[in-house]
C-alpha cells in the first residue's frame, strides 16, 4: 500500500490566505515543506481521501490517472475537506469520458454536498448522486465496510457532527487516517481496538502553540498521548509509524520546529508530497 500526503494544512493553508502573522511570513521565505496545501491523501492509485480546495493542483502533481480512480472518501463536512464546487466538473460539458465513481462518507457529508449544490444552482428536485454522476455509500460511525479490495473501518472522529476517521486495509497492510479529530471518545477506542495498523496519521492542527489543545483538534502533547494510546490499544503496531499532519499557521507550525519537537518522540512530521510505501 502506498500513501501519498497530498496536503498537510488546516483550512486556510500555510502560508495562509489573508494572513500577516510572523509564521506565514517565515513560511513564504522558507518555502519547501513549509508550503502546505489543504489536507488530502492518495492511497495507491485508486482512492482519494478528502477532496479540498487544492485538489486540482494536488492531483496534477501526483499525476493522478482518472481512469484508475475508483473512490473518494470524505472524512467530514468542512470545506477544506469537501470542495463541492470542484465536484461539479464531472458534469457533461466539462469533463469528458467520466468514469463511474463511488463516494463514501456519513449522511451529514451527503447533506452538506446537497446543500452546497443547491446553492450553486442544482435544480432542487435533482438527485445529488445523479447530478454528480456518482454512487454515494453512507458510512455509519464505528462501522466496517468493503469497497473493491479495500477494507474500510470508520472510527467516529471527535470533531464535528458527521466526522469520521478511517482505517484502510489492503494486501495485509493498513493505515489509520485520524484527522480532523481530538482524542477519541470511548466508543471509537473500543471499535478500533486491536486493529494493528502499520501507519497512523494524526491531527496536529494546534501544534506547538497550544500543546494541550484537545478541542476538536490536537496540540503536540495531545498528539503524543493519542499515539501512546493507539499503541496501548493495539491499534498501532509496536513497530508502526506515526506521522503528525494537518497543521495550522496559528499553531506556530514551521516544519523545522515541528521536527525538533516530534523527532525525539518518534513521530514524523507530514508534508505535501510525502510518500510512504507499506
Ligand atoms: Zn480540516
Ligand atoms: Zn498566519
Ligand atoms: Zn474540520
Amino acid at each position: 500500500m502506498k500513501i501519498t500526503i497530498l496536503g498537510s494544512a488546516a483550512a486556510e493553508a500555510v502560508p495562509s490566505l489573508w494572513c500577516n502573522c510572523t509564521y506565514c511570513r517565515q513560511a513564504v521565505e522558507r518555502g519547501g515543506k513549509d508550503f502546505r496545501r489543504r489536507t488530502a491523501y492518495l492511497i495507491d492509485r485508486d482512492t482519494l481521501v478528502d477532496f479540498g480546495p487544492d485538489i486540482a493542483d494536488q492531483c496534477r502533481d501526483a499525476a493522478l490517472d482518472w481512469n484508475l480512480l475508483e473512490r473518494v472518501l470524505i472524512t467530514h463536512p468542512h470545506s477544506d475537506h469537501c470542495n463541492v464546487t470542484d465536484m461539479l466538473w464531472r458534469q457533461p460539458g466539462y469533463a469528458q469520458n467520466v468514469r463511474p465513481l463511488e463516494m463514501l462518507g456519513t449522511a451529514e457529508v451527503l447533506a452538506y454536498i446537497t446543500q452546497r449544490l443547491d446553492a450553486l444552482g442544482k435544480p432542487e428536485d435533482a438527485d445529488t448522486c445523479e447530478y454528480l454522476k456518482l454512487t454515494y455509500r453512507t458510512i455509519e460511525p464505528n462501522s466496517t465496510l468493503t469497497s473493491g479490495d479495500l477494507e474500510i473501518l470508520a472510527p467516529k472522529a471527535n470533531h464535528c457532527p458527521g466526522a469520521l476517521n478511517f482505517i484502510l486495509r489492503r494486501g495485509g497492510k493498513s493505515v489509520l487516517i485520524a484527522n480532523d479529530t481530538a482524542i477519541w471518545e470511548d466508543a471509537s477506542w473500543q471499535f478500533a481496538a486491536g486493529a494493528g495498523v502499520d501507519l497512523a496519521i494524526i491531527d496536529s492542527t494546534a501544534a506547538l502553540r497550544y500543546p494541550d489543545n484537545n478541542g476538536g483538534h490536537m496540540g503536540v502533547d495531545v498528539v503524543c498521548r493519542f499515539r501512546d494510546r493507539l499503541l496501548q490499544n493495539g491499534i498501532l503496531k509496536p513497530d508502526g509509524m506515526a506521522i503528525a499532519n494537518h497543521f495550522s499557521h496559528n499553531g506556530n507550525s514551521l516544519h523545522a520546529d515541528l521536527e525538533a519537537f516530534y523527532t525525539p518522540h518518534g513521530i514524523a512530521v507530514g508534508y505535501d508530497g510525502m510518500t510512504i510505501e507499506l
